[in-house]
């Protein structure tokens, strides 16, 4: 009679005989387990989890696309810190009017020139 035992580390029963002490997790796993394939298989569901399919019809050309636009918002700050103070220079997503902004004390709430909403600043960088 075989005497199966559950793997501590995957939940899969296997006969006890074939347990073996991993090094690194400490503990009696199964044979998928002490040979990695385990840990392959997690990783792998992990990273499909993370990372989802490109749609189809995704080339090359859509990557360099995307890229280019990411650094294309990036050309254009909302937000400049103003050296040796603690202000930022804010420039109005409405009207493009540049005014001081006070990061920290959230001030001013809109745009002293048309009123527009500032959005939030992440303080720490402009650090
Ligand atoms: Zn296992
Ligand atoms: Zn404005």
């Amino acid at each position: 009679m075989i005497i199966k035992a559950k793997c501590r580390n995957c939940n899969k029963e296997v006969p006890s005989e074939q347990f073996k002490l991993h090094y690194k997790l400490r503990m009696m796993v199964c044979p998928d387990c002490f040979r990695g394939k385990t840990q392959m298989q997690q990783e792998k569901e992990k990273a499909q989890l993370e990372k989802p399919p490109k749609p189809p019809g995704w080339d090359i050309e859509d990557d360099y696309l995307e890229k280019h636009q990411r650094m294309k918002e990036k050309e254009k700050p909302q937000f400049k810190k103003i050296p040796g103070t603690n202000h930022i220079e804010c420039t109005c997503r409405g009207c493009k009017y540049a005014f001081k902004y006070d990061p920290f004390r959230k001030k001013p709430r809109t745009c002293p020139f048309c009123d527009e909403e500032i959005p939030k600043v992440n303080t720490f960088s402009l650090l």
